[in-house]
């Protein structure tokens, strides 16, 4: 169905109260800041300034919304893990997150990036454990895979399974890279089937 190739910038929000109420298909995308979130949005979509085009000053902080094709929307999530600012993070970050998920129960799909080279750190996990109660398919990407080697690649995996398992998260986890296409389409199409089966 193509949904990435139709994408569309919509909007960009900062304040709960201009939150968009829920409609169709959404898939969410988070991670860390620096992470390799909007390079991913732009490869899946297979643009190059798509993500980082709603990325003007002061909106490192907002939730940016975007039309897929079908009725679907991507919703990318303010980076977290600014470990120089935890308070005001909170203060801005938490009600934003927490007024875009008070109003949604579920989504098509989570995607979380995490760093390949260091994945699922502790703020990637609280992330999860957060949004437990959502109904939704997870994936987890562990980004910027190309620069580990293929033995570091196969370590990250395994470990990265591990611990999803042990923190009894279940989620699809993948090898991801901006740059290597066939990471790329291996996660759009996932993206795409989740999309066509929460069509009904
Ligand atoms: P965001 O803050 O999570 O949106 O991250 P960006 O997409 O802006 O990427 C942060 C930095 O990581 C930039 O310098 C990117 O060029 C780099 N980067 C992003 N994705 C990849 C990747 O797959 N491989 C490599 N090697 N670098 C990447």
């Amino acid at each position: 169905m193509n949904a990435f190739q139709q994408a569309r910038f919509i909007s960009s929000v900062v304040r709960a109260e201009d939150l968009p109420p829920a409609a169709g298909r959404e898939l969410v995308f988070a991670g860390r800041s620096n992470v390799g979130k909007s390079s991913a949005i732009n490869a899946l979509a297979n643009r190059r300034r798509l993500a980082f085009a709603s990325r003007t000053p002061g909106r490192t902080r907002s939730i940016n919304f975007f039309e897929l094709g079908g009725g679907a929307r991507l919703v990318d999530l303010p980076g977290y893990g600014y470990a120089a600012a935890p308070r005001a993070l909170r203060a801005t970050w938490e009600p934003l997150i927490t007024g875009f998920l008070a109003a949604r129960r579920r989504f098509a799909g989570i995607v979380l990036l995490t760093d390949a080279r260091r994945p699922l750190v502790q703020s990637d996990r609280q992330f999860l454990a957060w949004l437990a109660p959502v109904d939704a398919p997870r994936l987890v990407l562990l980004s910027k895979a190309d620069k580990l080697s293929r033995v570091e690649q196969a370590q990250a995996l395994a470990h990265s399974r591990a611990a999803l398992a042990k923190e009894r998260i279940e989620a699809t986890a993948l090898l991801f890279s901006s740059k290597q296409e066939e990471t790329v389409a291996e996660a759009r199409a996932l993206l795409e089937q989740w999309l066509a089966e929460r069509r009904a």
